[in-house]
């Protein structure tokens, strides 16, 4: 079978990676090829071995029923199946909730079971639960888990529950900017409309996203359909060989208006959601793959387990706190096909602006009351691309009226047109996003990180070191809660490694290796960091002022402590730090330290205990 690059890498390393880790994920973006992976190394080590493969997708089912079919005994599982596990066949292949139990039993003799979308795998929640705890009890001591993923994020912010801590390893096998490099995928091209009457604050978001009840009825009282479909009239005359789109939007009274107005520009388009019986869905995707019906227009189908690579235009009119679900639903138009050469990305839903472009998303720490307050902002993404008010990293945002009362709203880059008139409308009626919002600096990610960089080293530079080395004691000491959070990010950025990782895993071995030291210190001392509902940069930037939370004592404190590492460390090395010490201090900050700590790397009784051994 042809290999692409980084599968034949994946394939090359195969005999490490299982020497090294029990469990572990592959990841690689949405249209990569993970099936095909898939299939080669069940054909390449483990010919006449027994495999569970664990599906969320029935698409990917049914390509490993035909790949696997000819050349393996293989069985796939009804939802009333029982009986003996493997009994005359080789592979068992099961959508995760089917037959259960036998699953179960099946693992006691599988030598390998891979699971696909592996970033939904929670020891806590029900589906998994008892397939991973069987699989830690009783799989044969060389069965290995492998997990794969686009995303290996929990959606979650319980730390307990991070994919890190289920899985040995996440192997980043392939971006999606080397995809695109190679043609394995296509670039996406971002049309961003920001939509000024689309309303959601005070929405209650205590589920943990918008909720679709008071979400839809927002969007039907706002322009957003509107704007998506007079964008999507005039892009779908710049795509080739013809447009083919996937309309993503919150509910299916969203979804039916949106059809309406689709069809009255006489456009093929139809509907699929969670409603639409599985064959009448089965046939509208087939008349869509097969470029009969262009726009499809969904409602929670979509974002996995379907795929189209003649879909070239995607329409977002789905606002959402997740970035993963913003990720995945992007990527449904990436894969490339003959003749396409980009897609177009409409998004009306403001999911750019806050989260940025997909091929640039970074894993971080999920937590829903955050990523309400980003996307409250809605510029978030933008904010940080900013480097002070005249930078070229500016962006506009059109307000030219449009004939029918709609406004262009158009977002774009300063300086990448002609008099910087908006490419859509052809009118200089535009906003500088950054001045207008008059973001506080101490609340984005730039300004602290500009706050931090440049007083480090003025204060350092002005301090009497032989005072403040001894102050350590004092200020922790005398530290209130949010003191303590200021000192744990000062002593993480002076003991977490500055060095280049090569890979998100060795990323966060380092990182959770840094936490575990600050933890032991913590423990040592009997100081214990009290759960914080939420991380605030603020804090952290109030720290570096000296300003009215964190006291002179404990603010010039943490200031030496970093001051003190600086000067030994290459700016890049402290720019590393710094992004990695953020990280791991939100962790602190929101899981809390004291003597009763358990984690998966890090036990506060076992090192406490070790170190008693150690000093007697
Ligand atoms: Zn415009």
């Amino acid at each position: 079978m042809y290999l692409r690059n980084w599968q034949q890498k994946v394939i090359d390393d195969f005999s490490s990676i299982v020497r090294q880790h029990k469990r572990f994920i592959l990841k690689a973006p949405t249209g990569a090829g993970k099936t095909v992976l898939a299939s080669e190394i069940i054909e390449r080590f483990y010919k006449g071995k027994k495999v569970i493969v664990l599906c969320h997708r029935l698409v990917l089912l049914e390509q490993l029923e035909i790949a696997l079919g000819e050349k393996h005994s293989l069985r796939t599982l009804e939802i009333s199946d029982e009986g003996t596990p493997f009994d005359g066949y080789d592979i068992l292949l099961s959508t995760n909730l089917r037959a259960r139990d036998v699953i179960v039993d099946a693992i006691f003799k599988a030598d390998l079971l891979i699971i696909d979308e592996a970033h939904r795998v929670s020891r806590k929640g029900k589906s998994y639960k008892k397939i991973i705890d069987s699989f830690d009890e009783h799989s044969k001591k060389e069965a290995r888990l492998l997990g794969l993923t686009a995303s290996p994020e929990r959606r979650t912010g319980d730390q307990n529950d991070q994919l890190n801590l289920t899985f040995d390893a996440i192997i980043d096998c392939a971006d999606i900017r080397t995809l695109i490099a190679e043609g394995i995928l296509v670039q996406p091209i971002y049309r961003p409309h920001f939509i000024h009457d689309l309303n959601l604050t005070n929405i209650d978001i205590s589920s943990g996203d918008f909720p679709v009840s008071k979400l839809a009825p927002a969007i039907v009282k706002s322009s957003m359909i509107e704007h998506a479909v007079a964008a999507y009239n005039e892009e779908r005359l710049n795509v080739s060989p013809k447009p083919i789109s996937a309309w993503f939007c919150a509910d299916v009274n969203v979804a039916e208006l949106t059809l309406e107005q689709i069809r009255s520009f006489k456009i093929n388009a139809d509907i699929v959601t969670a409603q639409t019986p599985m064959k009448e869905r089965m046939r509208l995707l087939k008349l869509h793959e097969q470029g009969f019906l262009e726009a499809m227009v969904s409602v929670g189908v979509l974002s996995e387990g379907w795929d189209n690579p003649h879909c070239n235009i995607i329409v977002h009119l789905r606002p959402t706190l997740s970035k993963v679900l913003w990720g995945q639903s992007v990527g449904r138009g990436l894969r490339s096909a003959p003749g396409k050469e980009k897609c177009i990305v409409i998004d009306v839903s403001s999911n750019w602006s806050t989260f940025g472009p997909v091929e640039k998303l970074r894993w971080s720490l999920w937590s829903h009351r955050r990523s309400y307050l980003k996307f409250l902002n809605r510029f978030n993404w933008i904010a940080q691309q900013h480097d002070g008010e005249n930078s070229d990293d500016a962006y506009l945002l059109c307000e030219n009226q449009l004939p029918g009362n709609l406004r262009c709203s158009h977002i774009y880059k300063k300086k990448a047109y002609n008099n910087d008139t908006c490419p859509k409308c052809g009118v200089y009626a535009a906003v500088n996003i950054f001045k207008q919002q008059k973001l506080d600096d101490t609340l984005n990610e730039i300004g602290l990180h500009k706050l931090f960089f440049s007083r480090v080293k003025k204060v350092y530079n002005e301090m009497d070191l032989s005072i403040w080395s001894n102050l350590g004691g004092t200020a922790w000491k005398m530290a209130n809660d949010k003191e303590k959070i200021f000192l744990a990010f000062c002593m993480v950025f002076s003991e977490v490694s500055g060095e280049l990782t090569g890979s998100e895993s060795d990323y966060w071995d380092v990182a959770l290796a840094a936490e575990a030291r600050v933890r032991g210190y913590l423990v040592e001392k009997n100081i214990q960091l009290v759960k914080q509902d939420d991380f605030q940069l603020a804090l952290i930037a109030d720290g570096m002022k000296a300003g009215t939370q964190i006291r002179t004592l404990q603010s010039h404190y943490g200031l030496f402590i970093c001051g003190d590492v600086f000067g030994s460390h290459t700016m890049p090395e402290n720019e590393r730090k710094y992004q990695k010490a953020i990280r791991i201090v939100e962790r602190l900050a929101v899981m809390g330290c004291s003597s009763q700590d358990n984690l998966p790397y890090f036990n506060a009784a076992e090192y406490i205990a070790d170190r008693a051994k150690y000093v007697s």
